[in-house]
């Protein structure tokens, strides 16, 4: 046997610490109901069902979970059976998608190996299931990787997660070094997951996030993208700043902003550590916030330096060479991540129509023209955002086209009648 084929299988028998029901604060009422028929249904047909992940995670830190996962030993064809209402996703890793009333969908897997302990290339879909034990192994973090069982309510912990949790301790599961080697995303979870719980990442955890930061332009594009969209709309964005500038996350992932941010005392990172914390107060309220938004608050105050060096000329003109600036230098600072043209393109458009409220001239108003573009609602948020009232410069008086109008209806009064004229 190779070795790592003896380290597979004696993780395979590593035994848990399990936690009965008395002695941890899981209810079953913190668990969404839909999920609770799925771990019901998989246990009465004899299989294993485990909440796993952010869920039992978020239950024992009395936080409301975003979603409910379910891992059992059933292979997804044997899942399948037992949900009318599901399909199985996913090529390397199928997974099954059950689906109940208003568009909830719980996710059900079956036990995973690592990947990384696999020396053949390509895996057949057989070798990827494994036994409880590797697949918590294969987790991330350890605060991520404790099992809910539903057969008696139990906390199942392979990898001392729980006594992380209590401690307040982000640390990866198994040998840091090695686990953000394989997948350098997860350096963003790490980080995520110490900003969002305020918990501090142990030193070996650190030091890993140190040292791997780098890797992170190794992997897919998208994957990072989307990571990083999660950390700015997950309502703990400014945390999440300070830490990855603490780590140096930040200027791997957008060496752009290194010149504005990185100095110990910058106000600048500051200033948008201050507008990411409007974000979160929002989210936090249950207002959403456009991804666009986001993106220009993350920017805008190394936007702020940079547009010192232009020169806009007064009025109309200069609002128009504004926008067109905004447009390359905007998409220039955030070119190293991946974001979606769409967004993009949005925020160029909402941070275009800042010019009004940067470059306004004493008692000017908007066009309607500006007014009635489908985003001027989105740019009305972004201008609240960094302390401007775009929408109180339309409601101040009337559009310029309407004065104008009235200038022009002016001049076409009928002069006034000369005495004699002929009136008929
Ligand atoms: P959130 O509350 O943001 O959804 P989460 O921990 O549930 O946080 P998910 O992305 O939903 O995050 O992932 C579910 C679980 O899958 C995680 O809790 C973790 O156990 C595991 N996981 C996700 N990504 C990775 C990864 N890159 N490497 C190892 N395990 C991962
Ligand atoms: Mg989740």
């Amino acid at each position: 046997m190779s070795s790592s084929a003896v380290q597979a299988s004696e993780k395979s028998l590593l035994q848990p610490t399990i936690i009965p029901r008395p002695e941890h604060t899981i209810s079953r009422r913190d668990i969404d109901n839909d999920a609770l028929k799925v771990l019901y249904r998989l246990h009465s047909h004899g299989y294993l069902a485990y909440l796993v992940g952010g869920g039992v995670r978020d239950v024992l830190l009395g936080r409301k979970p975003k979603d409910f996962d379910v891992a059992t030993n059933a292979r997804p064809s044997e899942v399948r059976k037992l949900f009318r209402n599901s399909r199985i996703i996913g090529k390397r890793f199928r997974l099954i998608q059950v689906f109940f009333r208003g568009g909830k969908i719980i996710e059900v897997s079956t036990f995973r190996r690592p990947a990384e302990d696999d020396e053949a290339e390509v895996l057949s879909d057989n070798n990827t299931f494994g036994t409880p034990a590797e697949d918590a192994l294969r987790r991330d973090l350890t605060i991520n990787a404790l099992f809910y069982n539903i057969a008696d309510f139990s906390v199942v912990d392979y990898v001392d997660g729980l006594a992380d949790l209590k401690a307040g301790r982000i640390r990866a599961v198994g040998n840091a070094d090695v686990r953000f080697h394989r997948d350098p995303v997860r350096v963003l979870r790490a980080v995520r997951h110490a900003a969002r719980t305020g918990f501090s990442l142990t030193r070996d955890t650190l030091k890993a996030v140190k040292s791997h930061r780098g890797d992170l332009c190794l992997c897919p594009t998208s994957r990072v993208r989307d990571e990083l969209m999660r950390d700015l709309k997950g309502g703990a964005a400014a945390a999440w700043l300070e830490l990855a500038h603490d780590t140096g996350v930040l200027y791997s992932l957008l060496p752009t902003l290194e010149p504005y941010y990185a100095a110990k005392d910058s106000p600048q990172r500051a200033q948008a550590v201050k507008l990411l914390a409007q974000v979160d107060k929002s989210l936090a309220k249950g207002k959403d916030v456009e991804e666009a938004v986001v993106l220009c608050l993350l920017f805008w105050p190394a936007l702020e330096v940079l547009a010192q060096e232009e020169e806009f000329a007064p009025g109309r003109q200069g609002r128009a060479q504004w926008s067109m600036w905004v447009r390359e230098a905007l998409p220039a600072l955030a070119q190293p991540v991946a974001f979606a043209k769409r967004v993009l393109e949005r925020a160029c458009q909402i941070a275009g129509l800042m010019g009004f409220v940067r470059l306004a001239a004493p008692g000017q108003t908007l066009p309607k023209k500006v007014v009635t573009r489908g985003y001027y609602p989105v740019a009305c948020d972004l201008a609240k955002f960094l302390g401007w009232d775009l929408d109180g410069m339309n409601r101040s008086g009337p559009s310029k086209s309407s004065s104008k109008r009235r200038r022009r209806r002016r001049r076409r009064k009928p002069k006034p009648r000369k005495k004699g004229e002929n009136t008929a």
